[in-house]
């Protein structure tokens, strides 16, 4: 039975507890953090995640990309909005940019909850779906 010790826990576990990836030569690889750790961290960084998805909207792939909103947070910006709104007392912690066409910066972002956001982006969202709708109309003409 294969068993590895993980790097932050010190115990040795069996592999199954760690995540596993496979490299170009498929040789199978384990993290060094078994995966319970690993939900522990992220559960106690939880702006590591925020930011993670704020620089998926704003990349080339996002949704945000085409309409040139960037995002000027870092880790501490977002770690700091996180205590100074009581991000932790929120039931899904969301973050929203207080003026949907400004840049992410830490004047305009603050904490709401998901579902709020989520409202308030679908709106959004679907004007924007119109717009593209009503372009492609033009286009075919
Ligand atoms: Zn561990």
């Amino acid at each position: 039975m294969q068993k590895k010790e993980c790097y932050i826990c010190k115990k040795t576990k069996h592999v199954s507890n760690f995540s596993s990836y496979k490299n170009r030569e498929k040789y199978q690889y384990y993290t060094s953090y078994c995966k319970k750790c690993i939900k522990e961290y992220q559960k106690s960084r939880p702006w590591d995640n925020i930011l993670r998805g704020i620089r998926l909207r704003c990349g080339v792939d996002g949704k945000y990309f085409k309409r040139g909103i960037k995002n000027f947070l870092t880790l501490n910006d977002i770690k700091e909005l996180w205590f100074k709104e009581k991000a932790y007392l929120l039931k899904r912690p969301s973050i929203d940019r207080k003026n949907s066409k400004r840049h992410y910066t830490i004047k305009n972002c603050r904490f709401i909850e998901l579902s709020e956001n989520s409202r308030r982006g679908g709106i959004e969202s679907s004007k924007v779906r119109r717009k593209i709708r009503l372009k492609k109309c033009g286009d075919s003409k």
